[in-house]
């Protein structure tokens, strides 16, 4: 167990940006946890964090950021032949994702190259080339801060939507703190390839691995979003508008290339965010050191190194501006905002 009293956010951020918090406390195993959450000492709120890669902090945080230091991987073949794998809630998902691969279990291998954490899989039930946590995740093991209870959550009690969980519930928000998350695999060949560049690229191949989707996907990624090694950011920053299916069917006859995903049950449907910004004119828009990333309008980078947080959020209140002013449309942030 680790405290650290007073740190700067910066490299504990994909967006690489400072700003101040009272406590960092790293935690190895449920006990160290429970002593953390009993300790007076620690300024309060309690945050659980990962990596950073979806955390904006706007101002000096008060409270203690919560770190889980569980990197372990355990692989289990129940008697029914199942294979799952269960996680420490602090491991690297591409970590995770690389090692499935090598061991030739599919299932997780559309999510390879997104940055964060196996904890943090299940809250924002990532995303990436037609495939979510959702998927694959079977239970998860959480501590409850409101009781001091451990319980293992199953996906339908986790209540999964597009980036959403019922960890982001407002009566939830930060409750729950993630120790481990099993994600059920399978060693059959079973390649997902709903994606149109998955499906023109590999549909009617035989004798795929994990690994050819893996490195396709990958390849793809880093075509178009910048690493944060090099380039601060946090993704996408905003999500994608889902509207009532009359305003955008409106919407679609007076720009008929917009991208148009009708809902399965057909009353709303989902727009580009990324298309609206770029059809907005908002491609190269910049605020102080934040910019809206070249290859990938959906993305706001940190791009001299030197933005504040406060550059970044001139810049996506334009971005929501300019969008609802032009398409009568609402964009909503996908980064958490602190
Ligand atoms: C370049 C780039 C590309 C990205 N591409 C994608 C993409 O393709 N698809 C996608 O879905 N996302 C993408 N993201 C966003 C990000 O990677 C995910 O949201 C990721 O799951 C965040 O993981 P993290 O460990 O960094 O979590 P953080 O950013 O640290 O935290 C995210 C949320 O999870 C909570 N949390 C973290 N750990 C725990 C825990 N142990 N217990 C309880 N709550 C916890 C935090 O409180 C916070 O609310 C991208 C980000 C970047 C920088």
């Amino acid at each position: 167990m680790q405290i650290d009293l007073n740190i700067d956010v910066a490299p504990l951020t994909t967006f690489h940006i400072s700003q101040s918090a009272a406590a960092l406390a790293e935690f190895n195993n449920v006990a160290e946890l429970q002593q953390l959450l009993a300790s007076a000492a620690l300024p309060r709120p309690l945050k659980p964090v990962g990596e950073g890669s979806n955390l904006l902090f706007t101002e000096p945080f008060p409270g203690t950021l919560l770190r889980s230091l569980d990197c372990s991987i355990n692989f289990v073949v129940d008697k029914g032949g199942h294979i799952s794998v269960e996680a420490g809630a602090g491991l690297s998902m591409d970590t995770l994702i690389e090692e499935c691969c090598r061991r030739g279990l599919w299932g997780l291998e559309n999510l390879s190259g997104i940055p964060g954490t196996v904890g943090a899989s299940v809250v924002q039930n990532v995303g990436a080339y037609g495939v979510e946590a959702a998927d694959v995740v079977r239970d998860a093991l959480v501590v409850d801060t409101a009781t001091g209870e451990i319980l293992t959550l199953t996906a339908d009690e986790m209540q999964f939507g597009y980036r959403h969980s019922m960890f982001k519930l407002t009566d939830n928000r930060n409750r729950y703190i993630v120790l481990r998350v099993t994600y059920a695999l399978t060693s059959t060949p079973s390649p997902r390839l709903s994606y149109r560049a998955l499906a023109d690229r590999f549909g009617g191949c035989d004798n795929l691995t994990p690994f050819d989707l893996r490195d396709a996907v990958i390849e793809m990624r880093e075509s178009k979003l910048p690493s944060p090694c090099f380039i601060g950011s946090a993704g996408s920053f905003f999500k994608n508008p889902v509207i009532d299916i009359a305003v955008a069917s409106e919407l679609k006859a007076g720009y008929p290339d917009m991208p148009l995903y009708p809902t399965a049950d057909g009353s709303q449907a989902k727009l580009s965010a990324a298309w609206l910004i770029d059809h907005a004119g908002l491609k190269g828009a910049a605020e102080g050191g934040a910019a809206v990333w070249h290859k990938q309008p959906l993305v706001i980078v940190n791009a001299t190194g030197q933005a504040t947080a406060a550059d970044v959020v001139a810049l996506e209140k334009r971005i929501i501006a300019t969008v609802a002013q032009k398409f009568g449309v609402t964009l909503s942030p996908e980064v958490e905002h602190l």
